[in-house]
């Protein structure tokens, strides 16, 4: 979406974003990249790809500024002034996932530890999404960059970015990212692919619209809000496949796909009920995301039915709010009861629902909804920081750790032999609670030998046990 037809539907916000795009253009325009844009066209494109999620106007303005503390000489308490708190925050958590991320090794890349990293600093979820946006945006533009600043930027987005929407349930970005990804990656088989799934679809249309047809004819006796759409396609998702069943383009079964979209869980039921009395259901095939919800809150009811010609076609039904959801993530769904609730206080329940956002994705795994609320009763918040060795791996240890837990964590040895601890380059106690994001190095000297004083302080069983080990057997 672009920004002035955002601007228009947000009127109210439209002083502040003229603003901010002032302000970004003055700072960044005559700043360029290696494929001729400016800086200002790139802060601009991440601010349309959240105004096309639909994000608030606040998280669209910390778009269009994401790189100014980063790129300018632009101090954060000058955001602060002109564009306010809630702005200047989340510019600069943006500012400091890139940090952290160029710190993270290339044997860590891969690491659950960083998308949680990610997740538990960013503290207002808007920062999650400006960066996804912004490297959305970046993916359009790195073919320009050398190869092997490509390749990393690519796997880093389907190893860290694109999970993570995922995980968010903002499952459009999540498919743009992983096709933007892939096409750099690998833009021969890319092209190709899109070819044969623009002549693929193509060929399916008119099956398409004669199921839609049948549907209609069928369903339209319920008297119930009805929307019929097609699937849209992930080519990312179909050379996965491609190449876990090693199998050429052609014989991968790209089942058609249909989403019939309702007003009320009733009606869903109705249709589903409806439906096998018309078509023939594979058997296996039904999976009710209705009564049993995925961790991420995604639901839906999913059925596979065989339809005239021996086409076989999997149908989702689900209500407008649950489409919104699986579409535009939780957050849409939070914007959307908050638009409808007159008054109450919209920062503080954005907080509480970030904590409670932290523990879904904490808590991911289990799939019945009776221990998804006792999940948000108890996880509400993460119990574990995440720091950096300096060659830049990723541990996790639990909160109030410090430097002598890190150092257990890391070897016995450098455990037992730890004299003294830097973090960020900067002499700490043995008693510092480490930080999310910190960088760890212990220093160590052959004379130094483990103090019973360590254990008023340490955190992890494993320092504990270490330690007092340590002494029994000095005295044998
Ligand atoms: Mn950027």
């Amino acid at each position: 979406m672009n920004i002035k037809s955002y601007v228009a539907a947000n009127p109210s916000f439209k002083s502040q974003v003229e603003n901010a795009l002032l302000f970004a253009e003055k700072n960044l325009a005559g700043l360029k990249r290696s494929s001729g844009r400016t800086y200002y066209q790139h802060a601009l494109g991440v601010a349309e790809n959240l105004a096309e999620l639909n994000f608030d106007p606040l998280a669209v303005i910390s778009g269009i500024l994401h790189d100014i503390l980063e790129d300018t000489k632009i101090e954060k308490e000058n955001i602060q002034k002109q564009f306010g708190n809630e702005i200047a925050n989340i510019v600069e958590g943006v500012t400091k996932i890139k940090k952290f991320t160029s710190i993270l090794s290339d044997n860590d890349r891969h690491g659950e530890n960083i998308r949680k990293l990610i997740i538990a600093t960013a503290k207002d979820i808007r920062v999650i999404f400006v960066k996804l946006a912004d490297r959305l945006d970046n993916l359009m533009d790195l073919k320009y960059l050398p190869r092997d600043r490509i390749i990393r930027m690519a796997n880093e987005t389907l190893d860290i970015y694109a999970p993570i929407a995922h995980r968010l349930g903002v499952y459009t970005l999540k498919a743009k990212l992983e096709d933007y990804a892939f096409m750099n990656l690998e833009p021969e088989l890319f092209k190709e692919l899109s070819v044969k799934i623009n002549e693929r679809e193509a060929e399916q249309q008119e099956t398409l619209n004669n199921i839609v047809r049948i549907l209609r004819k069928n369903l339209e006796p319920l008297n119930v809000y009805l929307r019929i759409s097609a699937r849209p396609k992930n080519i990312y998702s179909i050379s996965r496949k491609m190449k876990k069943q090693n199998k050429p383009f052609e014989e991968i079964q790209d089942i058609l796909g249909i989403r019939i979209i309702t007003d009320t869980v009733e009606s869903c039921y109705s249709i589903l009920s409806k439906l096998n009395d018309i078509f023939q259901p594979v058997t296996g095939s039904f999976t009710d995301y209705i009564a049993h919800p995925k961790p991420n809150m995604y639901r839906s009811i999913h059925t596979t039915v065989k339809i005239p010609e021996n086409h076989i076609i999997e149908i989702q039904i689900r209500t407008e709010e649950m489409h919104r959801i699986a579409s535009y993530g939780i957050a849409a769904h939070w914007k959307y009861k908050e638009s409808s609730k007159a008054g109450g206080n919209k920062s503080r329940d954005f907080d509480e629902k970030i904590s409670w956002l932290a523990s879904i994705i904490e808590w991911q795994g289990s799939s019945s909804s009776k221990e998804f609320i006792a999940g948000l009763k108890t996880e509400l918040e993460f119990n574990q920081v995440f720091v950096f060795t300096p060659e830049g791996d990723i541990k996790s240890l639990p909160v109030g750790s410090t430097p002598v837990d890190f150092a257990y964590k890391v070897h016995t040895d450098i455990g037992n032999h730890c004299h003294g601890a830097k973090v960020n380059n900067k002499m700490v106690t043995l008693k510092y609670n480490l930080l999310n994001g910190d960088t760890v190095e212990i220093l160590t000297s052959k004379n130094a030998h483990p103090s019973q004083d360590w254990l008023k302080f340490v955190k992890t069983p494993l320092a504990r046990t270490k330690i007092k080990n340590y002494d029994k057997s000095k005295k044998k």
